[in-house]
């Protein structure tokens, strides 16, 4: 491992204010380097393939808090259920549907949070402002007692330009605060705003982030 690990992450802790938490990415990096970051403290890794992420957990610490942050398809989520922390990137009423029926099965209540597209990019995934409104009037979330919405998640556009990235960071916060009220007002667990990758973390923690997702800058390029 020519890459500092321990060294990447004590780094980003010590700038870490308090109530935010670092979600490390280690996603197509071998479990050695999850171990190195395990070793100075670091708890929670994210993941963005079913597969993988089930050869990890087979194979590292059982106090690990495991975060699906990739695109799920619905059939996949019976693979996860078992033992996923949260998962962050849900963005349609039939995923959530399918959480809620795998966690019965589980017995547990499976955290996750509502992903946002607000990027100017085009991507298939993440619900617009919108959307996210009309899932939550409509209503059905309600009825599924075995998932939890903690939050937002949403990934700003990967330009060079800080004053774009803050704008959708920004633009992400008042939506959160808009559900919060209009929504979860009486629910203290949706709290959760998970943005900021390697590139954009730091303006993240200045936007109102409450969970950075950052892989590259712990753990290196990634060889897919
Ligand atoms: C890969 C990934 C990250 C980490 O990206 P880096 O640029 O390597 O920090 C964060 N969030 C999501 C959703 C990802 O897929």
């Amino acid at each position: 491992m020519d890459i500092d690990v321990a060294g990447n992450i004590k780094n980003i802790l010590q700038n870490l204010p308090d109530g935010v938490r670092l979600v490390a990415i280690s996603k197509f990096h071998p479990k050695e380097y999850v171990e190195a970051a395990y070793a100075v403290g670091q708890r929670i890794f994210g993941e963005s393939h079913e597969q993988e992420l089930k050869e990890k957990v087979g194979q590292l610490p059982k106090d690990i808090e495991w975060h699906f942050i990739g695109h799920l398809q619905t059939n996949k989520v019976k693979y996860i259920a078992p033992y996923i922390s949260m998962i962050e990137a849900v963005d349609s009423m039939k995923l959530i549907r399918e959480i809620d029926k795998q966690a019965v099965k589980n017995n547990r209540i499976i955290d996750i949070l509502l992903e946002l597209h607000i990027a100017e990019e085009e991507t298939k995934y993440g619900l617009t402002l919108d959307a996210c409104r009309d899932l939550l009037r409509e209503g059905e979330w309600r009825s599924m007692h075995h998932v939890r919405i903690c939050g937002l998640m949403m990934m700003a556009s990967n330009v060079p330009d800080e004053a774009q990235i803050r704008k959708e960071m920004n633009t992400a916060w008042d939506f959160f605060n808009e559900v919060k009220h209009d929504f979860f007002s009486d629910a203290p667990w949706f709290k959760e705003r998970s943005w900021g990758m390697s590139h954009d973390y730091k303006i993240a923690m200045q936007c109102h982030s409450t969970m950075i997702r950052v892989g590259t800058a712990i753990f290196g390029p990634r060889v897919y």
